[in-house]
């Protein structure tokens, strides 16, 4: 039997997850196994979000195909109208939607890198052409950026702050952008991790939007909201291309138990404060442990760490796993690996391992 499928499947790389936990405890047969691999929420998910889905039992209806409370509350939340919104399974299915809508074979796609590995194979799909421009000490090169842009330039992802880098572009560097792309690029903003920044210059992106920019921003509530697992995010643009995107969009393409979590989640002011704070002291503590151990790291905005290991990525993220530490190796460098920011205690695991795992190598 021959598998006939359109050649621009050819140069779509399959996406590798960061490992999960019960797979190393099997294939290892470790007993206390952590995963600091895919930047989830180290407190788990957010209590407002358990409770408002405990003793429903309505699943067995499809759920409301376009989120509307909860498009109704974010656009309360963000200043602009519901149909400015639209919600996904995950931020990775707007920016799935957003290829569908957009690409063609001939556009070009620019994607500064190293970054999240989604935007690429998604150009791909559709026959685009994905347009790199390398990172500048680890930050995104607006100006190289620029120079990339030509007629056919459809699409530029600033992934702000950078994933694996936790770098940010500022305000300015946005705006001088933008200015260049005109009105015809449209410049998606994710978001990712915006909840987490604490540079007073970071741009808010809704506030590009308003000003009549063609940006769209990508926001998830995978992240510090703790809901992974339920896979829900946002864009926010236009409502012309908004309701572009509704077209390419699956009738039920977010569970009603996504949208209800959501929901309270985004109310939880409380556990979202905690969550920064967490970060903020495992921030310092990596930062220091790091230093002393003469380890260089980018310093991050994020609520991940990319460091320095000094020796082959690969090497070290199989011997962290013998010591039943998850990590992200393979995000675009050859001796930088990329933490999650843990809770006190996991960060902690995670630097006996690492000393483990380098005076190892040093013997
Ligand atoms: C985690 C992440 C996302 C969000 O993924 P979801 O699909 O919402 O889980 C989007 N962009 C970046 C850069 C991320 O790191």
């Amino acid at each position: 039997m021959a598998v006939r499928v359109r050649p621009e499947l050819e140069g779509v790389e399959i996406y590798r997850p960061g490992k999960p936990i019960e797979e190393v405890r099997r294939e290892l047969g470790l007993e206390e196994v952590i995963k600091l691999a895919s930047n989830e929420n180290p407190l788990g998910p957010s209590p407002r979000a358990l409770a408002a889905l405990e003793g429903l039992d309505h699943w067995h209806l499809y759920p409301e195909g376009s989120s509307y409370e909860l498009r109704q509350a974010l656009a309360r939340r963000l200043g602009v109208d519901p149909d400015n919104i639209i919600v996904g399974c995950g931020s990775s299915e707007v920016i799935q939607m957003l290829s569908l809508a957009l690409l063609a074979p001939g556009d070009e796609v620019i994607i500064p890198v190293p970054t999240f590995p989604r935007y690429e194979p998604l150009a791909r799909l559709m026959g685009a052409s994905p347009v790199r421009v390398p990172l500048r000490d680890y930050r995104i090169d607006v100006e190289a950026v620029a120079r990339a842009l030509t007629p056919r330039t459809k699409m530029v992802y600033l992934c702000n702050p950078n994933n694996p880098t936790g770098t940010i572009i500022t305000r300015e560097e946005v705006e001088w952008f933008l200015e260049r792309a005109g009105d015809d690029v449209l410049t998606v903003l994710d978001e990712a991790y915006c909840e987490y920044v604490t540079d007073p210059r970071y741009p808010n992106g809704i506030d590009l939007l308003h000003r009549g920019r063609n940006v769209v921003i990508l926001r998830t509530f995978a992240k510090i909201y703790g809901l992974a697992g339920l896979r829900i995010g946002y864009g926010v643009a236009d409502t012309a291309l908004i309701a572009e995107l509704h077209r390419v969009r699956e009738p039920f393409n977010v569970s009603s138990a996504a949208q209800i979590a959501a929901l309270a989640a985004l109310d939880d002011e409380e556990f979202v404060q905690r969550s920064r704070q967490t970060n903020e002291a495992g921030k310092l503590l990596l930062y220091r442990e790091l230093e002393q151990r003469g380890l260089a790291y980018v310093p991050t905005e994020a609520n991940f760490l990319l460091f320095d290991a000094g020796r082959d990525e690969r090497e070290v993220f199989q011997q962290m796993l013998r010591q039943g530490v998850i990590i992200r190796g393979g995000v675009g460098y050859p001796t930088h690996l990329r933490v999650t920011i843990g809770t006190q205690e996991q960060n902690q695991r995670f630097l006996e391992a690492l000393d483990k795992v380098l005076e190892f190598r040093r013997v």
